[in-house]
């Protein structure tokens, strides 16, 4: 089959040939209608996160089919050993031994891939392969983040790409003020968040006509963190929704009093995705995409770095 490896870290991916995989006892062999391009793996691409196996096939928000024609999503949590003490609270997500599609397992930057079952999701009926991709991490990782947010009825989305441009139409659909905060004088994306029910626009620089409740920051940008938090009411938290921020410089403590509060996100448990693809459904999300065939993968990452779409590139095998 046709694949994309990244063979070393800060190197551009490469086209090759690997054998089609065999699935292990409880694994599908999925054949790949489309996979989504997540930030984590342009960190991968550009060792901002380290690699735990290389070379890797890049890729955790894959829709594929089985043979008999059956859809699935495949997500970022890949495995789990559903004995810790986190797998057994309800938090798989913290399990020190999970393994990450895409990381740990070869995932969706190719024609075919497997993956345990027990992770796999069902997907709407209603979108399609290239539509549902972004929903399996930027939209599920995003869900998670909205959740951790609390009621929060007015809420701060710093970064708006993949996940954002979901986030904002799932937090309209339930009712709240969403204000996005752009790279500074980036019209183009405050004219799309404006599109998809944000009701307030701006650069990451401005202060927005009302104090908000609560903030997610997509971007990896540290400096974003003391941003936000100048702009949260009292009790108003910060959640972090990357896997990698460069340093957030220190800031007055003053800025954190009133009980504000700042905290990240790390990976979803399977409940978390039952949940925002019901949302989904429900709120009618879109998603808006730009498709790349799979030698054109290097490409879509640079143009992730570069802000140069609207919304989520999409890999098409
Ligand atoms: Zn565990
Ligand atoms: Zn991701």
């Amino acid at each position: 089959m046709r694949a994309i490896i990244l063979e070393r870290q800060g190197e551009p991916l490469k086209l090759t040939t690997l054998p089609e995989p065999a699935p292990a006892p409880g694994q599908l062999k999925l054949k790949i209608g489309a996979c989504g391009v997540c930030r984590t793996d342009l960190h991968l691409r550009d060792s901002e996160i380290p690699a735990t196996k290389l070379p890797i096939t890049l890729g955790h928000q894959i829709v594929g089919r089985t043979d008999d024609g059956r859809r699935f999503g495949v997500p970022w949590l890949g495995w789990t050993d559903g004995t810790c003490r986190f797998c057994t609270t309800g938090r798989e997500n913290l399990c020190p031994s999970a393994r990450f599609t895409g990381r740990d397992f070869d995932g969706g930057y190719a024609e075919y891939t497997v993956a345990d079952e027990r992770y796999c999701f069902e997907l709407p009926d209603e979108l399609t392969d290239e539509q549902a991709a972004p929903l399996l991490c930027g939209g599920l990782i995003g869900y998670r983040s909205l959740k951790l947010a609390g009621d929060a009825p007015r809420l701060g989305l710093y970064g708006f790409g993949s996940a954002a441009h979901m986030i904002c139409q799932a937090a309209a659909h339930q009712g709240r003020e969403v204000y996005a905060f752009t790279r500074p004088g980036d019209r183009r994306t405050q004219a799309f968040a404006k599109q998809l029910g944000a009701r307030w626009a701006g650069g990451s620089d401005e202060r927005p006509p009302e104090l908000l409740d609560a903030a997610i920051i997509f971007a990896s940008a540290g400096e974003l963190v003391p941003a936000a938090l100048k702009i949260l009411d009292r009790d108003g938290t910060v959640v972090c929704a990357g896997i990698h921020m460069t340093d957030i410089p220190a800031f007055p403590y003053d800025d954190l009093y009133d009980e504000k509060k700042i905290r990240s996100v790390a990976n979803l448990t399977r409940q978390d995705g039952h949940e925002w693809l019901a949302l989904a459904r429900e709120a009618q999300i879109r998603t808006s995409i730009t498709k790349y065939p799979l030698d054109n993968a290097e490409q879509a990452l640079a143009d992730l770095r570069s802000g140069a779409f609207e919304g989520s590139a999409v890999i098409v095998p």
